[in-house]
């Protein structure tokens, strides 16, 4: 399997240069345990590894991805609550300081709940993906109205709403509203376009995304 190989390349270059520079701070993190100070909610797309764009350290970020960096709202229904489960265990256990949701420029999860391509479609053949950008459904029709279906504009109107989105469910998490309004926890919106390099800022003041210097 040439993919696997390739793989095992990278992971033996880790293993001469990489994890013995790390190697102090490994053990550290083995006798002390995790303290990450910052939960980010990315997409899956191979393009926007948060720790490869902020540069961090094994121990820094906890991430969760998926396709299109979406938190579903607080609920209690019966079902495996994977991202709330991991945001739970981010925010109440690893006591993070700061969310960090991070969309992305050509997003292929919000192109989907833009063109509802995968629309009534099986599972297996783009119903889970369908399903999934459900959660967009009220951005969406907001994007819609003002941008239509189409062209870049309303390609990148529909990832900042999903960013919005995610960062509005979260704060539907009661624990996560009342650390907010305490202080202890920060929710901050970003985006990165892929095109550009750039990270953009989400201002909580005026709701609008800008580059970051
Ligand atoms: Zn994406």
């Amino acid at each position: 399997m040439p993919e696997f190989e390739g793989l095992l390349e990278g992971y033996r270059r880790f293993r001469e240069s990489g994890y013995p520079i790390q190697r102090a701070r490994y053990d550290k993190l083995v006798s002390e345990g995790q303290h990450p100070k910052t939960l980010i909610i990315s997409c899956s797309d191979s393009r926007v590894d948060p720790s490869q764009i902020f540069d961090v350290d094994p121990g820094e970020i906890f991430v969760v991805r998926n396709v299109a960096a979406l938190v579903p709202p607080f609920e209690t229904t019966p079902g495996q609550h994977g991202v709330s489960a991991a945001v739970e265990f981010a925010v109440q256990f690893l006591k993070v300081r700061q969310i960090l949701v991070m969309g992305h420029g050509m997003c292929g999860g919000c192109e989907a709940a833009l063109s509802q391509d995968f629309h009534g479609n099986e599972p297996g053949a783009g119903g889970f993906v369908a399903n999934w950008v459900r959660l967009l459904d009220n951005a969406r029709a907001k994007v819609v109205a003002e941008h239509g279906t189409e062209g870049p504009e309303a390609k990148r109107e529909m990832e900042f709403a999903a960013v919005r989105q995610s960062l509005a469910n979260l704060r539907t998490f009661p624990w996560i509203r009342s650390k907010e309004e305490s202080g202890e926890l920060n929710l901050r919106g970003t985006f990165f376009a892929i095109s550009e390099g750039v990270l953009y800022h989400l201002d909580k003041g005026s709701d609008e995304f800008g580059p970051i210097e």
